[in-house]
């Protein structure tokens, strides 16, 4: 078997390191920014009725059109502009580093950072080229500028919010970036619902400029659905390159009511706000610990040097389950990432981990 893998798998395929989920079964889940709510009584049965007459044995609507409509409404894009669906957005990034591969090509992104650019680059036959951060977790504006520079990237994944920091890149580092970029500047804007700021309204300064947003970290992760928004042209060449068919028709019926029901899913992210806002101060009062600033639906924290692996699996035995940053070394060493639960989940995530980090 070995040396059928070996002739035939790229040897880049053979080297990446599967994408790892964590077994939660029975656990506080505050690993994987999920939003911990879920629909209120009478909204469920409202969807149970909706479903109720759908023709499920048909093809979804190929360019689901009625979800469009409501987005971009709800986002006020101009005419010459344009959406595109992926299932998820990590297809979108797939979708978009595939119209872009060619040999010799790159992508750009800052690192630590969201790890699938790197991973789906190595998927199409990109390279891939990261800039590390700050200490503060701050772009490092020269350093990336000289690093376009070197490589001309085809494209640029920027992630504002950043994940796993938490944090919000200055928006003229940005500006630069999308400036002085010889390709394509991808914001992704994944955890929006929780952030100050948004790229949306500066796509038509830039014709270089996509912004990328998901409903996952806003409620609705089990639909899988993202978007991108750019300048007319672009989308059509990535619409060639999309599935046909890629949004199911559970997918569009389900996110379609839930923005028709957009006030609970506005509530639920005022609500995870306020309780970062809590968890970040109570956090901050151990003398011992750096809580790092965040625009999204998690916290990443640094524990005493050493502590982060004792703690994690304190907290996993005390059926916490959080994510284990520090494996992947550089500036995360020492780093735990927290995901805003209920007020509940939370405390529970504090009692825990105050004990540990004290053991
Ligand atoms: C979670 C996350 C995504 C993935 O979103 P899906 O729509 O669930 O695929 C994309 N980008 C960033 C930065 C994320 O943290």
């Amino acid at each position: 078997m070995k040396n059928w893998i070996e002739r035939w798998v790229r040897p880049e395929i053979r080297d990446i390191k599967a994408y790892h989920v964590q077994p939660a079964a029975n656990m506080i889940k505050l690993d994987a920014m999920e939003n911990p709510y879920g629909w209120p009584p009478e909204m469920q049965s409202a969807w149970i009725e909706r479903t109720r007459y759908q023709a499920f044995n048909r093809y979804p609507d190929p360019t689901a059109e009625s979800l469009r409509h409501i987005l971009m409404q709800e986002l006020a894009l101009s005419d010459d502009q344009a959406m595109v669906f992926g299932n998820g957005s990590d297809e979108l990034i797939q979708i978009i580093m595939m119209a872009l591969s060619q040999p010799g090509r790159s992508v750009m992104s800052p690192v630590p950072t969201f790890v699938m650019y790197e991973m789906i680059a190595k998927f199409v036959g990109l390279q891939f080229h990261g800039v590390t951060l700050q200490s503060n977790f701050e772009l490092d504006l020269p350093a990336f500028l000289n690093a376009m520079q070197q490589h001309q990237p085809a494209v640029v994944f920027l992630a504002y919010p950043n994940n796993p920091t938490g944090n919000a890149f200055s928006r003229q580092d940005i500006e630069q970036i999308i400036q002085q970029a010889p390709g394509l500047v991808v914001l992704d804007e994944a955890y929006n619902a929780f952030a100050d700021d948004s790229f949306i309204g500066d796509i038509q300064h830039y014709p270089n400029l996509i912004v990328m947003r998901t409903v996952s970290k806003q409620g609705l992760a089990g639909f899988r659905l993202g978007y991108m928004i750019g300048h007319q042209a672009w989308m059509t060449e990535f619409d060639k390159v999309r599935l046909p068919y890629n949004i199911n028709v559970v997918t569009q019926m389900g996110v379609t009511f839930a923005l028709e029901n957009s006030d609970v899913l506005r509530q639920q992210a005022e609500q995870i706000k306020q309780d970062r806002t809590i968890l970040m101060q109570t956090l901050s009062e151990f003398s011992e610990l750096k809580v790092f600033d965040s625009q999204a639906n998690f916290v990443t924290l640094r524990v005493p040097n050493g502590q982060a692996n004792r703690i994690f699996d304190g907290l996993k035995q005390d059926g916490v389950l959080i994510k284990n940053l520090s494996p992947m070394g550089g500036l995360l060493t020492d780093c735990l990432r927290v995901t805003v639960g209920t007020p509940n989940e939370n405390q529970a995530f504090l009692n825990s981990f105050s004990h540990h980090l004290k053991a």
